[in-house]
This record gives C-alpha cells, structure tokens and sequence, in this order.
C-alpha cells in the first residue's frame, strides 16, 4: 500500500460520514415526494402536487432539487462503493490518490482538484 494512502481511522470516519449524507440525501428526496431509489424523477404521488398547490414552475424546480439530490446521492453510493473495493480515494481520471483535505471537505469526490478543473473547462 502506498505511503499516501488513507489510514484505517480516515476511512473510518469518511465512510460514516457518507453514510450519514445518504440518509440525510433519502430523506431529503423523500420530503419532496421523490423515490430515492427510482432512477427517473418519479414522484410517489403525482397526483398529490395539485392537491398542495404547486405551480407548474414551483414543480419544476422541485424536479431540479431532486435531480441535484440524486446526483449527489448517485456519487455518495459509489464512494462507498468504491470503498468496499479498495480504490476509494482514486481519481477516476489519472489514477492518482486525491489529496485527503479534498475528501475531508467532499467524501463522495471521485476526482482529484486538478481533474476536476480540467473537466470543467
Ligand atoms: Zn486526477
């Protein structure tokens, strides 16, 4: 293993701590009437949307926070993922470890700073 890797008590905590987003992302969609584990932004009762009084616009922007949610939540689940097959803390992109103030800020990154940026250019 190399020098940089996370130590166990990190990874530890990292890992609670993602556990601990995935909740709060669930029940975050769940509150907006979204299924977390439904691919598409399927509501529970669509019906149910008139009945409160939402607008067209109001709903959708509560299609655009769940969307974000279940991108995020999308990216939560693969960290863990990734953390029962050993390469977390792997940038997806060049291979190299992304450096650990970086996962301690954002558990769930799957690329390094530097990657990050050059993706987003
Ligand atoms: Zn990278």
């Amino acid at each position: 293993m190399a020098d940089d890797a996370l130590d166990e008590a990190t990874l530890a905590r990292l890992r609670e701590e993602l556990v601990r987003h995935r909740a709060f992302l669930r029940a975050e969609m769940e509150s907006q009437g979204a299924d977390p584990d439904s691919d598409d932004v399927a509501f529970v009762d669509d019906a149910g949307f008139a009945d409160r009084g939402h607008s067209t616009g109001q709903r959708s922007q509560v299609i655009a926070v769940v969307r974000a949610l279940r991108s995020n939540l999308s990216d939560v689940e693969r960290a863990l993922s990734k953390m029962e097959a050993g390469t977390y803390g792997i940038c997806e992109r060049c291979g190299q470890p992304i450096a650990p103030e970086r996962l301690e800020a954002l558990p769930w990154a799957v690329l390094g700073i530097d990657c990050k940026q050059a993706e987003g250019r």
